[in-house]
């Protein structure tokens, strides 16, 4: 194995990169400027905290939030990883420690506020300290298209200058253009590489349902995932209030957060989350920034929100540890009213773009195409045109038509009638039997497909050519939409293809739909794991991270705990195996979790 993939597996202790890890690693080990464009969860941190251990000197990583910064710090002090960093919370005697251990030279990664790093003193300092890269993390941050602009971010300018002979390397999640080119500016790259993940989340479940109960669903949703830890969003801090009492009294381990709150109530529920002694933090979306859990096994919005971009972020943070996690999305079209006024309101001149956001999202909801399809795609990225198998859509929750074939070969059919020059109104007209002048006058009345499906009104069949649209079986081309059939489209019409096709119109065909589609992704090769033995885990870990004051998930992520589940380990070798399990953790936890999984299985009576 070559030294990053060793250092992978002996300080995480995991076999394989990620999608595009090892390139952005290989760029800090060759000194090249990079910006790399991962998902959250897409393991960006390791990107640069690998290449640290690799090359002589001390890495050097701007962050903006303390809070992130001491979970990666205690994260890496956990795996072994000599890590430290400097921030306005620390006190003289913890100050002056790092400052000997950077004089020591022992220290691999150094992680620094943007305030700090700008001050020409410790710019000074640095340029002293054997500095082997630098690292912008969340770089967005410094741009104004940003979703968090941070006026100190566009100081960090001056470090290409003050630092020539050492790369830097930006990292965000945020994946437009306009972001990415600032980025490239601000900092000054010079002819960086620039590495873009895919943004799909394969792991992550979409559905979206219209609500009618929002207390019975929402129960029902987190009935679902007994133990787990998740998130509720709601549009106003009343709805916050009125939804975390009645779980509450129903006997769940539910908490609020919203800006309306004091400081230190909210960093107190916050804090109940990350270390598990409550499983549900209800909330509006003041709450997010800063979460490094990476168990969120599910995240429900209670309401539409406003945009594609805050849907994709709340829901991002659901799964980041790359298991399988619920995004449930409950909506009513009260909702859009109510956050077109808020918009009104707030914003002067209208809020166009605001309210086209808030249009896109809405289409969202109401579209039937895959919803990972949807989401990458909204944000440019292309989506091939098959069945994801982690979206209501796709696993066919949607009440479908039993129709749906001959609907649509019947569009087809049109369409090529049509021989590619009509767009999605006319050939409605057409299937419809309109008998409208420019129908008539072209003697169109007399084509195969005129009329056939005659007995559905012209909203459904107009909607049944954008969800064949969506779907791909057609595709659009031109100013004026011209339709035409595609390679799956030809499929559908010799009868090898079945669309989805709904309708929003007229009565539901109640019929459970036939679950197509791959099975859950990304489980890899995870086998069954025993869930009584990952809740013993679970407390296990619980009980660790409290006696270390570390989150739970810095101990073990979820994916060490299935894994350990799954094999029972019995021994130092066999533990050494696990996913996630470092040397130092190996050495640090794996007598507790030996003796734990050991005692299980005696109890139990079986290997
Ligand atoms: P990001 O910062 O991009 O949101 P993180 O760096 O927090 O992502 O990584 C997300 C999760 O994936 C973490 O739990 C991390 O330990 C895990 N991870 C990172 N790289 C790998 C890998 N090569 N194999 C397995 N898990 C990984
Ligand atoms: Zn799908």
């Amino acid at each position: 194995m070559d030294r990053l993939g060793n250092i992978l597996k002996e300080n995480w202790g995991y076999d394989r990169f990620l999608p595009l890890q090892r390139e952005a690693m290989q760029c800090a080990l060759d000194k090249r400027d990079s910006l790399v464009v991962l998902p959250t969860g897409g393991g960006k941190s390791l990107c640069f905290q690998a290449p640290a251990l690799a090359v002589e000197g001390m890495a050097v990583i701007v962050s903006p939030l303390l809070s992130l910064m001491k979970d990666q710090v205690d994260a890496l002090i956990t795996n072994g990883v000599a890590a430290a960093k400097i921030d306005s919370t620390m006190n003289a005697r913890e100050r002056v420690v790092v400052h000997q251990a950077i004089q020591e030279r022992s220290l691999k990664l150094l992680y620094v506020s943007p305030e700090r790093m700008v001050q020409p003193a410790f710019i000074q300092y640095l340029q002293k300290a054997h500095v082997s890269f630098l690292v912008v993390d969340e770089a967005h941050c410094i741009s104004h298209w940003g979703h968090d602009f941070r006026p100190e971010y566009r100081l960090l300018k001056q470090l290409r200058e003050a630092f020539p002979d050492i790369s830097m390397h930006a990292f965000t999640a945020t994946a437009t253009e306009l972001v990415r080119t600032d980025i490239i500016q601000e900092l000054g790259l010079s002819t960086p590489s620039v590495l873009i993940g895919s943004f799909d989340r394969p792991n992550l479940r979409y559905r979206v349902q219209k609500r009618a109960d929002l207390f019975t669903q929402v129960r029902e949703l987190i009935d679902a995932h007994p133990g787990d830890s998740g998130v509720v969003y709601c549009i106003r801090r009343a709805d916050v209030d009125d939804l975390c009492t009645k779980l509450t009294a129903a006997g769940y381990k539910a908490l609020p957060y919203h800006a309306g709150m004091e400081e230190a109530d909210r960093k107190r529920n916050q804090e109940a989350f990350t270390n598990e002694t409550t499983d549900i933090i209800v909330a509006t979306v003041a709450f997010g920034m800063g979460i490094d859990k990476s168990n969120v096994r599910y995240v429900i919005h209670g309401a539409m929100p406003k945009s594609v971009e805050h849907y994709q972020q709340e829901t991002g943070r659901a799964g980041r540890d790359g298991l399988e996690a619920d995004c449930t999305l409950l909506y009513s079209y009260a909702d859009f009213q109510l956050w077109k006024s808020i918009i009104e309101k707030n914003e002067a001149g209208g809020g166009d773009v605001a309210l086209d956001k808030l249009q896109d999202m809405a289409r969202y909801c109401d579209q039937l195409t895959c919803r990972h399809k949807a989401l990458v795609e909204y944000f440019g990225e292309p989506f091939p045109a098959r069945p994801c198998g982690a979206c209501d859509v796709c696993l066919g929750d949607i009440d479908t038509l039993a129709d749906a074939q001959q609907i649509g070969r019947c569009i087809l059919s049109a369409v090529l009638d049509l021989e590619g020059m009509a767009g999605p109104t006319y050939t409605t007209a057409l299937l419809t039997g309109s008998r409208e002048e420019r129908i008539t006058a072209k003697k169109h009345d007399r084509l195969p497909s005129f009329g056939l499906l005659d007995t559905h009104d012209a909203r459904s069949v107009r909607d049944w050519i954008e969800q064949l649209v969506s779907q791909g079986y057609l595709s659009k081309s031109g100013e004026y939409n011209i339709l035409g059939l595609t390679a799956r489209g030809l499929a559908l019409n010799r009868g090898d293809e079945m669309p989805i096709l709904t309708d929003r119109g007229r009565e539901r065909v109640r019929k459970p739909a036939p679950r197509r589609g791959a099975p859950r992704r990304n489980e890899e090769d995870l086998g069954p794991f025993d869930p009584s033995l990952f809740q013993v885990l679970r407390q296990v870990r619980r009980a660790k991270a409290a006696e270390l004051g570390v989150p739970p998930f810095i101990v073990f992520g979820d994916r060490a705990l299935r894994d350990m589940a799954c094999c029972k380990p019995l021994d130092r070798a066999a533990f050494l195996q696990v996913r996630g399990v470092s040397d130092h953790k190996c050495d640090a936890f794996g007598s507790e979790f030996i003796a734990a999984i050991t005692a299980y299985c005696e109890e139990a009576g079986r290997p």
